[in-house]
C-alpha cells in the first residue's frame, strides 16, 4: 500500500487531552442535550458514540427520547426549556426527524450560542462569511484531517462528492476561505455521466455519499488526498464509498472506514461545546 493512514482516532485523542484540560479550567459541569425523535438505528449508534465520547470528558449527556408522533409545538416547547436552563450548554437535534417536522424550522429555535451541530442558520451564515462560529462536526472532522497532512490548500483542486448541509455544502465553504478550486458534485453529476472526470482531476477528494464502491479505485489521482466519509455496512463489515484497495496504492494519504472520520466527528462535537460554554461564560459576565 502506497498511502499514508489518516487516522482520525489519533487526532481526536489529541483533541480530547486538549479539552480535559479545558474543562478543568472552566471549573463548572458541562451537559448536552440530545434530542431523539422515533426510533432510528442509524442515528442510534452515533448517539452511542456521542455519549461515550462525553462519558470520557466528563461531560453530562441527557437524552430525550420522543415519540415519533409529537407535534412541532411540543418539541418547540421542550427546545424553548432546553435555551432557558443555564446548566445545558449545547443542544443536539438528531437526525433524521419525521416528514411531519421541518429540521430547519427546529434548528432555527435552537439558541445561537448552544448550537454545537453548527446548524442554525445564523452559525451557517457565520461560516459563509468566513467568520466561524461553531462549524458542524463532520465538516470540520474532515478539515482537519486534510490540514494534518500540512499539505498547501491554496489553488489546489479540491472534489466534494456529496452535497448535505451537514458536509458537502459546509466543507466547500472551508476549501474557498483557503483558496481551494472547490466542484461540489451529487446526484445530478452522477446521472449527468460526469462524476468520473471530475473524480479524477481532485488533488484532494471526500466522499460523503452512502454508497459502497461508488468511487472507484483507478479514478482516484497519483498522490491525492483521499477522505471516505460515507458508512456502508456490507454483511458485517463497515466501508466506505470509496474502492479502498485500489485507491490506496495511488494516493498520497487515505482515511481508513472505520476509524477516520467517525471518532474525530464526536470530539468536533464535544470541542464545540466547550467553545458554547466559554462564549455563554463571556457573555452572562
Ligand atoms: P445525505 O444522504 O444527506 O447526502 C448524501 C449526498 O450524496 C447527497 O448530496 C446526494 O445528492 C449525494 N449522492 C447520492 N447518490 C449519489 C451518486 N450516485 N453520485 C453522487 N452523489 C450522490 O448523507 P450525509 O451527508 O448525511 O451522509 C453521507 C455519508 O456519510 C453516509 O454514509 C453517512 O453515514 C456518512 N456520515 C458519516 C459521518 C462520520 O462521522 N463518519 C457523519 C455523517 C455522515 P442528492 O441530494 O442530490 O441526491
Amino acid at each position: 500500500m502506497k498511502a499514508k493512514l489518516l487516522s482520525g482516532k489519533l487526532l481526536a485523542d489529541r483533541i480530547k487531552e486538549d479539552l480535559k484540560d479545558e474543562i478543568k479550567t472552566l471549573g463548572f459541569p458541562l451537559t448536552i442535550a440530545a434530542i431523539e425523535v422515533g426510533d432510528n438505528p442509524a442515528s442510534g449508534l452515533y448517539l452511542k458514540a456521542q455519549r461515550k465520547t462525553a462519558e470520557e470528558l466528563g461531560i453530562n449527556y441527557r437524552l430525550f427520547k420522543l415519540e415519533t408522533k409529537i407535534s412541532v409545538e411540543e418539541l418547540l416547547k421542550l427546545i424553548g426549556d432546553l435555551n432557558q436552563n443555564n446548566s445545558i450548554q449545547g443542544i443536539i437535534i438528531q437526525a433524521p426527524l419525521p416528514p411531519h417536522i421541518e429540521r430547519y424550522k427546529i434548528i432555527a429555535a435552537v439558541n445561537v450560542l448552544k448550537d454545537i451541530e453548527g446548524m442554525h442558520p445564523e452559525n451557517l451564515g457565520y461560516l459563509l462569511l468566513g467568520k466561524p462560529r461553531f462549524i458542524p462536526c463532520t465538516a470540520e472532522a474532515v478539515f482537519s484531517l486534510v490540514k494534518s497532512t500540512e499539505i498547501n490548500l491554496y489553488g489546489k483542486e479540491v472534489v466534494i462528492v456529496g452535497h448535505s448541509e451537514i458536509v458537502g455544502k459546509p466543507l466547500s465553504l472551508l476549501f474557498l476561505n483557503e483558496f481551494s478550486t472547490v466542484t461540489v458534485c451529487h446526484i445530478g453529476t452522477s446521472s449527468a455521466g460526469h462524476l468520473e472526470v471530475h473524480v479524477k482531476m481532485a488533488e484532494i477528494l471526500v466522499v460523503a455519499v452512502g454508497k459502497a464502491g461508488l468511487i472507484k479505485g483507478d479514478w482516484v489521482k497519483e498522490d491525492s488526498v483521499v477522505i471516505d466519509v460515507g458508512i456502508n455496512k456490507i454483511e458485517d463489515k463497515i466501508v466506505g464509498d470509496v474502492e479502498f484497495e485500489k485507491a490506496s496504492e495511488r494516493a498520497s494519504f487515505i482515511t481508513p472506514v472505520p476509524g477516520g472520520v467517525g471518532p474525530l466527528t464526536t470530539a468536533m462535537l464535544m470541542r464545540n461545546l466547550v467553545r458554547a460554554a466559554k462564549i455563554q461564560k463571556s457573555v452572562s459576565q
